[in-house]
């Protein structure tokens, strides 16, 4: 039998530049699996339905919360966003290593109910470079990119409930540091 993959609760604030180390990440590690969400805001310009997300209606998702489908979900920035529990299960029982990208109350909730997942808080080398990178990715409207500087600082004051910080300043050095916390990880529980 294959022995069980490596939970990975992967988080930051919005506009941090989480997607782009992940796209790299995936790339780099072939065990490496990213867990896709279910969320309830309209998918962006090239977004595909089941790829960067499953898009679903709030009563779809209140459906798949009644029905326990969630490991967590999290209210953020007026939707809904939810981890399909059974995939994620599936992943890990094929002994795949597996990555949830969620916003900073989800993974506190999968810290508590999945204590030995590894837990890694993604923050920007400034502030002010967060609201930079956030305007200039030019997605949202201001109103949105201010709701998301406000969570920001929220989250923020979190870190210190993950196992590490990793300061996301240029691209391949927070890479090469995420997969060598998955591959210490993994080595610590395999000796
Ligand atoms: P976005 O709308 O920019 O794709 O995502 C907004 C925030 O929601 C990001 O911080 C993203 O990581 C987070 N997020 C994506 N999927 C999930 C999920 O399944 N659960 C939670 N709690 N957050 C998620």
């Amino acid at each position: 039998m294959n022995k069980k993959g490596l939970l990975v609760v992967y988080t930051g604030c919005s506009g941090v530049g989480k997607g782009t180390i992940m796209k790299e990440m995936l790339q780099k590690e072939s065990s490496l699996r990213l867990s896709v969400s279910a969320t309830t805001r309209d998918p962006r310009p090239g977004e595909t339905h089941g790829k960067e997300y499953f898009f679903v209606s709030r009563e779809e998702f209140k459906e798949m919360i009644n029905n326990n489908k969630f490991l967590e979900y999290a209210q953020y920035a007026d939707n809904f966003y939810g981890t399909p529990k059974d995939a994620v299960e599936e992943m890990l029982n094929q002994g795949l290593n597996v990555i949830l990208e969620i916003e900073v109350q989800g993974g506190l909730q999968v810290l508590e109910k999945c204590p030995d997942c590894l837990s890694i808080f993604i923050v920007p080398p400034s502030m002010e470079e967060l609201e930079n990178r956030l305007r200039g990715r030019g997605t949202e409207p201001n109103d949105v990119i201010e709701k998301r500087m406000e969570a920001a600082k929220t989250e923020m004051t979190f870190t210190n409930r993950y196992d590490y910080v990793v300061m996301n300043d240029k691209v391949d050095t927070a890479v090469e540091e995420i997969i060598s916390l998955i591959k210490k990880e993994q080595d610590k529980r395999n000796s």
